[in-house]
């Protein structure tokens, strides 16, 4: 009998295992992953950015947990010798429009609370010479760091405090009984069983599924979004300074390519938003039938289809013409051509999607007599992997003390 079993080796399992037993030394606690290794989904492919907390709702979950998970990131990499930079974002406005956006975004970020500077268009040249735009904002606080190393230092930590974690395991079945919780997996070697006494489940693209096994109506349904990423050839790995990001359309914030810096040096371009024709499917010509028949069997998924089509396929274009992807960072980078356009994995991101057919904008958890899940974490919830795992344990102390 495990006292707290954790479903999911990305960094919010990760994170919150390493923070229960932080919390509980004595209780046995066991992570169960599909994978061989941690982080080998969203968390091992994303930007690596560690947000500041520009855009969010300021009464929003996005924006308290990303706030602090940006100070509790570089704390964690400078104790358990992480490599980040705290290299600033620099958001840039191409034309009218998108200075009158960028006023609107500016009130956001001083609501946020965070530090910022206006730069005009002279200003913006100067800082970085390869950018052209009309104004911008410079926020410092924003950083780069590898998640997939982030997360296994707290898998490590984990461990080193006497947690177990169990690779190969996939969690096909959930029983939740007056005192326990049956997770049954299925591995290379056959089915295995973990009895605990309390479960966590941060299950990513399967979100939505692995809370149906507890026999739950999640309220929604995950929706799969390839973004596609190109990098630029070494000899550009200094064309920027900072992270250059354009300003989004209010209406579709997570849209719009930008440029970052990695922290191996290296710079890419992107992510796009394409709609992904199977989960975990990070190749064009990955499909699953089984998981699109799922998706348009589902009345919400329909209806953002059809209120988003035209950003659908513009999204769409962008992804199969290279020029046209090429198009939308030449609007602040015009010296780039496409040959500095090289191939890099795509990553894709998990989004809930409302059965009355909203995209699900906030964090998101269920919780039933002896769980807790996580429903929805989009980016930031890489930067706001501590916040969000301290939290979850506030949650599993309610349970026990209950
Ligand atoms: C393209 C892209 C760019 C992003 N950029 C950023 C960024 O710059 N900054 C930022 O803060 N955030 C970013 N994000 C978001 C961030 O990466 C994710 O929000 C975060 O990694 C989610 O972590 P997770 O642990 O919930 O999910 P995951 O990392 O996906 O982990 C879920 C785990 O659950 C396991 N699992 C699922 N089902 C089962 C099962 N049945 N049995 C056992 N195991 C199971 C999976 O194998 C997986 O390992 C980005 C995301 C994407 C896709």
């Amino acid at each position: 009998m495990w006292d707290v079993v954790i479903v999911g080796g990305g960094i919010l399992g990760m994170s919150t295992a390493m923070q229960l037993k932080q919390a509980y030394p004595d209780k046995r606690m066991v992570v169960v992953e599909k994978e061989r290794g941690p982080a080998q989904h969203q968390s091992g492919h994303n930007s690596g950015v560690i947000h500041a907390g520009v855009y969010y709702a300021p009464d929003s979950l996005k924006a308290r947990f990303c706030l602090e998970g940006n100070r509790a990131t570089k704390a964690f990499c400078d104790q358990h010798g992480v490599a980040y930079n705290t290299c600033g974002k620099l958001l840039v406005a191409t034309n009218a429009v998108e200075e009158k956006r960028m006023q609107a975004l500016w009130e956001r970020i001083t609501q946020n609370g965070l530090e910022r500077e206006w730069l005009t268009a002279e200003a913006l040249a100067e800082r970085e010479p390869h950018i052209t735009g009309v104004a911008g904002i410079f926020v410092p606080s924003s950083g780069i760091v590898d998640y997939a190393e982030v997360t296994r230092a707290m898998a490590a930590e984990f461990e080193r405090l006497g947690g177990e974690v169990r690779y190969g395991h996939c969690v096909t079945a959930l029983d939740e009984r007056r005192d326990e919780v049956v997770v049954t997996t299925e591995t290379d070697e056959g089915e295995a069983s973990f009895s605990g006494r309390y479960l966590v489940t941060c299950s990513g693209l399967m979100a939505d599924r692995v809370i149906r096994l507890l026999g739950q109506d999640p309220g929604f349904t995950i929706c799969p979004f390839r973004g596609e990423y190109y990098v630029l050839p070494e000899t550009h790995n200094a064309i920027v300074n900072h992270l250059i990001y354009p300003i989004p359309d209010p209406a579709m914030p997570f849209l719009g390519v930008h440029l970052t810096r990695m922290i191996d040096g290296s710079v890419t371009v992107g992510p796009n938003a394409v709609l992904a024709f199977k989960r975990e499917g990070y190749r064009k010509r990955d499909v699953s039938l089984s998981d699109m028949r799922e998706m348009l069997a589902h009345p919400g998924i329909r209806r953002v289809l059809a209120k988003h089509a035209k950003a659908g396929l513009f999204e769409m274009k962008n992804s199969l013409f290279k020029r046209a992807y090429l198009a939308q960072v030449q609007k602040y980078c015009p010296s780039l051509a496409l040959d500095d356009l090289k191939p890099y994995p795509a990553g894709v991101r998990a989004q809930a999607v409302s059965h009355e057919g909203k995209l699900v904008d906030d964090f998101l958890f269920v919780n039933t007599r002896r769980t807790v899940n996580v429903g929805n974490a989009p980016s930031p919830a890489a930067t706001s992997a501590l916040p969000i795992g301290a939290h979850i344990v506030k949650e599993v102390k309610t349970l026990i003390d209950a």
